[in-house]
C-alpha cells in the first residue's frame, strides 16, 4: 500500500511536511514545492502507484476521482482554467515515482515543464 522510501507516501502519512489543500481516505492534494505557475498543486492517491504505465481497470475509480478533484480545487483557488499534466516514466519526465497529477494555472502565459 505504501513504500518506505517514497517521498509522496511520506507526505500522505504526514511524516514530512507539505501544504495540503485537500485530503480524504483515498487521496490528497498538496502544493508543489517548486511551482511553475501562480497556482500549482499535485493530486496523489494514498496508495503507492508508480505511474500510469502501471495502471489498469482496477485503478479506474481512484483515477477518475483524482481527475475530478482537479477542477473542484482549481475553482476553489479562483482559476478560470488550468492545465493538467501527468508525467509517466523516466522518459516521460517523471521524477517522483508515485503517481501524481500536476494541476496549474493562474498566469497569463501558461508554463510548460
Ligand atoms: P514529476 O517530474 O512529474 O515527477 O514532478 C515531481 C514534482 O514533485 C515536481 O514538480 C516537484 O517540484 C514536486 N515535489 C518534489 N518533492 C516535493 C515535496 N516534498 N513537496 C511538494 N512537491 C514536491
Ligand atoms: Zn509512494
Amino acid at each position: 500500500m505504501t513504500m518506505d522510501n517514497c517521498i509522496f507516501c511520506k507526505i500522505s502519512q504526514k511524516k514530512i511536511p507539505s501544504t495540503i489543500v485537500y485530503e480524504d481516505e483515498e487521496m490528497l492534494a498538496f502544493k508543489d514545492i517548486n511551482p511553475i505557475d501562480k497556482v500549482h498543486f499535485l493530486i496523489i492517491p494514498r496508495e503507492h502507484i508508480v505511474n500510469l504505465m502501471e495502471c489498469n481497470l482496477d485503478h479506474q475509480d481512484i483515477l477518475s476521482k483524482m481527475l475530478l478533484l482537479a477542477p473542484k480545487l482549481a475553482k476553489e483557488f479562483g482559476l478560470k482554467g488550468f492545465r493538467t499534466m501527468i508525467n509517466s516514466g523516466k522518459e516521460g519526465g517523471q521524477e517522483v515515482f508515485h503517481i501524481h497529477f500536476h494541476v496549474y494555472g493562474g498566469s497569463e502565459k501558461l508554463a510548460k515543464l
